[in-house]
């Protein structure tokens, strides 16, 4: 089953794909719902980001080779960050660059879609029941600013630096999926999911160690091997076996330090005369 968000006619709808058609849900995607028997072709609707979560964890160097490439040692633990929620954006939104950096990157993931609360899960504990299903992830990363920086935060954290989605797919296994990453149609990430240091399970329990996972929380669990720049004009597609295919295009951020939807300029205020 492919759990799509979606708007149509003006309403946000869930709603589950069957064919080309999107039949919407009623209930809720965590709980019990019911699927309506009329559906909207896939065609007639905008795509939305998936779930909008409370948090977003990312898993660093999770994969041998992307670790080697990156110059770093294989992780012991697993590495865990914060995206802010304030960063997602959808499949056919625009990553915006901003100016501060002079390399942004994708990085192509697959994601753990979170369906009801987990804390402190025991050692060998099933995560089946609190996994809604996975979805494409692209940890878009300001390379410059990461290595500039003690910590990620800034480098990972831009607006519209969380694509997410086409959907949520519940049914499948998240051990042995091929992630492919293309940049303009090239081929530029191809690995298994099999090749994770850290599996799903192992991450989702560790996690539940360190913070409570809620309904809708997204982990992204690393990038393979390949990661690589992305320039203004460039699209960007991360697909999953069973998922499905995420795909964005990147702009030059043109707003300088102007947040979205707030008309207050960030730039030092002139000083002035005494
Ligand atoms: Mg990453």
């Amino acid at each position: 089953m492919k759990i799509y968000r979606f708007e149509h006619e003006r309403s946000i709808l869930y709603g589950v794909l069957k064919e080309d058609l999107l039949h919407p849900l009623s209930g809720s995607i965590f709980g019990t719902f019911r699927v309506e028997k009329r559906g909207v072709p896939i065609s007639r609707v905008r795509l939305l980001p998936p779930v909008k979560p409370g948090k977003i964890i990312c898993i660093g160097r999770n994969y041998r080779e992307h670790s080697r490439e990156m110059g770093n040692p294989v992780p012991e633990e697993p590495l865990i960050f914060l995206k802010p929620p304030s960063a997602i954006i959808g499949p056919g939104e625009t990553i915006l660059s901003p100016a501060v950096s002079q390399r942004v990157d994708y990085e192509g993931e697959l994601a753990v879609v979170i369906k009801r609360a987990a804390r402190r899960l025991a050692q060998h504990e099933d995560i089946g029941e609190f996994v809604l299903g996975y979805t494409c992830f692209n940890d878009v990363t300001a390379r410059d600013l990461q290595v500039k920086d003690v910590q990620f935060t800034r480098a990972k954290s831009f607006d519209t630096f969380a694509p997410v989605g086409p959907c949520i797919a519940a049914a499948v296994d998240p051990s042995r999926l091929r992630i492919k990453t293309f940049l303009n149609g090239k081929l530029r990430q191809s690995a298994s999911t099999r090749n994770m240091i850290f599996p799903v399970p192992y991450l989702v329990r560790y996690i539940s160690h360190v913070m409570t996972l809620c309904p809708g929380d997204i982990i992204s669990t690393g990038t393979p091997e390949g990661v690589g720049p992305m320039s203004p004009g460039d699209r960007v597609d991360v697909q999953i076996e069973g998922i499905g295919t995420l795909s964005n295009t990147v702009s030059k951020d043109e707003s300088e330090m102007e947040p979205r939807g707030d008309k207050t300029r960030l730039k030092p205020e002139k000083r002035r005369r005494t």
